[in-house]
């Protein structure tokens, strides 16, 4: 990986403590992910992201990679090849925040990464969050809507240059357009020359004379801004979903940010749901199980008819094939699974605890200890 340099890779800076450099690697990893983010070349930057990690995570690796330009040290240059991700469990674990619609909690995060050495260069724009909430089936069917937020977006008056139309932005007068300026102090040493970022262009080497009436000058400009979100079917609570160019503009020409949309899922009142497979737990009488019986089943994808066969147990769990939540990956459906609970009946009337009766005595079974007593008992006990 000679070339690649694992603090730009994870958008920190040199002396960035441990405590940064997971966090930068937890948010990149979440954003590259391969399981969530599609766009071409995601793959490889979620290698190069975990690469980098397990270099600067480890000071031994990242002292010799300060020192030599290569985790292995002196000798290893150009073979530093850190194996594959681990200890990965950013993903996925970003549940716990309160309800509402669309219009919810919207913030930004990343933070734009650290400016680069050439303040000219062509900046990509800040990666917004946005966090979507979605009903059960939503999150399983997946859903086309649209939503809406503010961002920082390119001024339309003059397209990102922060000078009045008509106008364009000048050598810096200051620092002659280098963007730097050179002081001398007199020291007890003798006289010190340093090497400063020029005061009045920031470093850009140039400066607005007349300023976008607009934008003040920025080059950027609020706005309300509205995407339609095609959300696919199967996603599930705290994963998220990128859309290219949806988030802030760049500097200096430099491409949008992303938004990142993060999926809030509710939970369902009938079914529980793991992956792509669903659960639902399902009672039925104890004549159904012991002879047996055809009973509807709720699913996502609508009724089903199970099969119930003579004889079945409290807590047997039956399988409904493809009755589950779209896999994200691959295709086909997860399943559904039924858990079935024998409820033993209340208050009997006379004609049930005859048949009871007859049903123990054809079984051989001798139930209390008298004629009657046993079913007092019984309701006594299910009055509880
Ligand atoms: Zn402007
Ligand atoms: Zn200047």
């Amino acid at each position: 990986m000679a070339g690649k340099d694992y603090y730009e890779v994870l958008g920190v800076s040199k002396d960035a403590s441990q405590a940064e450099i997971k966090k930068a690697y937890r948010q990149l990893s979440k954003k590259y992910h391969p399981d969530i983010n599609k766009a071409p070349g995601a793959e490889e930057k979620f290698k190069e992201i975990t690469e980098a990690y397990e270099v600067l995570s480890d000071e031994q690796k990242r002292s010799n990679y300060d020192q030599y330009g290569s985790a292995d040290g002196p000798q290893g240059f150009g073979g530093a090849g850190a194996g594959g991700a681990g200890g990965f469990g950013g993903f996925g674990d970003a549940g716990g925040f309160g309800g509402g619609g669309f219009e919810d909690i919207f913030n930004s995060f990343f933070g734009g990464g650290g400016r680069s050495r050439n303040p000219n260069a062509p900046q990509p724009g800040r990666d917004l969050q946005y966090e979507m909430t979605l009903t059960f089936e939503e999150a399983i069917f997946g859903k086309k809507t649209k939503i809406k937020y503010s961002r920082q977006a390119q001024c339309h008056t003059c397209h990102g240059s922060g000078a009045k139309p008509g106008t364009s932005p000048e050598t810096c007068h200051n620092c002659g357009g280098s963007g730097y300026v050179t002081t001398e102090t007199n020291t007890p040493l003798g006289r010190m020359r340093s090497q400063q970022v020029c005061p009045v262009c920031h470093g850009t080497g140039k400066e607005i004379k007349e300023k976008c009436p607009t934008c003040g000058g920025s080059g950027h400009e609020e706005e309300r801004h509205e995407v339609e979100v095609n959300i696919p079917a199967g996603v599930d609570d705290g994963q998220q979903m990128r859309l290219q160019n949806q988030g802030e503009a760049g500097e200096n020409g430099g491409p949008y940010g992303d938004l990142f949309i993060l999926f809030n899922v509710k939970p369902s009142k009938v079914f529980k749901r793991d992956g792509s497979d669903i659960y639902l737990d399902k009672d039925i009488s104890f004549t159904q199980a012991a002879l047996g019986d055809e009973i509807n089943v709720q699913t996502v994808h609508g009724n089903v008819k199970l099969k119930i066969p003579a004889g079945t147990q409290t807590g047997s769990v039956f399988r409904l094939k493809g009755k589950g939540a779209p896999r994200l990956r691959g295709n086909g459906n997860g399943d559904q699974r039924v858990t079935v609970n024998i409820v033993t009946p209340k208050n009997l009337n006379k004609g049930q605890k005859m048949a009871l009766k007859a049903y123990a005595e054809a079984s051989g079974e001798k139930v209390g200890n008298g004629k009657g007593h046993f079913f007092d008992k019984m309701k006594d006990a299910f009055d509880n």
